[in-house]
């Protein structure tokens, strides 16, 4: 089983996509097991406090080292090997291959920020630190949960049919899927490629291969 935890003041985000299709069949036939970390859990004093003012001031508020640091702690103590990635606008960028790479490992811990981020010395804590692209987020939460919903669905056994994973978008580097028609064969006068209906297999795969290559090529430019 491949053991995922993830940091955060606010645990009921993950409630409702974990509670359906692909990670909540995943999750019931113990293919990967999902703990939230209560972060607020760790904080001291009267109030138990997560956040505070900048030092040398300026907007908003930071989340406090002493708390996140405890967190962390707990998720080690849990699961030793666990990896600790921190969420953050300005990390790593995350994709297919770093997906595959998070399965690879024993246990990954996501650690979600909020507010205007981090203190800067958390960052000596975590083993990673990852984006999920160039643009912000109010917090954390949807960025693990896309991290977790592209590393369960390549975990062995949880896809229906073991190819869907391999032929998937990204999985060989730089390539993306070919288009793909059900039924009807007609939708308000476009037709699916005759090729796909001719039951020549050597053909069709022909005719994927290429639609790959130019897809994947178009995706390139694109990007
Ligand atoms: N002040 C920060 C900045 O401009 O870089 C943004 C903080 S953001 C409002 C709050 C939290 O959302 C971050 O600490 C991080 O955990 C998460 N977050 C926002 N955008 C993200 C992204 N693109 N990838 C991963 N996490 C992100």
């Amino acid at each position: 089983m491949f053991f995922a935890q993830v940091l955060t003041l606010f645990p009921e985000f993950f409630d409702s996509p974990l509670n359906c299709s692909i990670p909540k069949r995943a999750i019931a036939d113990g293919a990967v097991a999902v703990d939230c970390i209560q972060i607020r859990d760790f904080a001291t004093g009267k109030h138990k406090n997560v956040d505070d003012s900048p030092y040398g001031g300026g907007p908003g508020m930071l989340m406090k080292v002493e708390p996140v640091v405890a967190a962390i702690a707990e998720a080690r103590k849990r699961q030793p090997n666990t990896h600790v990635v921190m969420l953050t606008p300005t990390g790593n960028k995350f994709n297919q291959a770093k997906a595959l790479e998070y399965i690879d490992k024993e246990s990954i811990t996501l650690l979600c920020g909020r507010y205007e981020g981090f203190d800067e010395r958390v960052v000596d804590y975590v083993d990673e630190e990852l984006s999920l692209g160039d643009y912000v987020l109010s917090g954390g939460e949807p960025a693990a949960m896309c991290v977790l919903d592209a590393m369960i669905r390549l975990l062995p056994g949880v896809l229906g049919s073991p190819e869907s994973a391999v032929l998937d978008s990204f999985t060989e580097e730089g390539m993306v899927d070919w288009p793909h028609y059900t039924r009807p064969e007609v939708f308000d006068g476009k037709v699916v490629p005759p090729v796909l209906l001719s039951g020549d297999h050597a053909k069709i795969e022909a005719w994927r291969k290429e639609q790959a290559r130019l897809r994947s090529k178009k995706h390139k430019v694109s990007r």
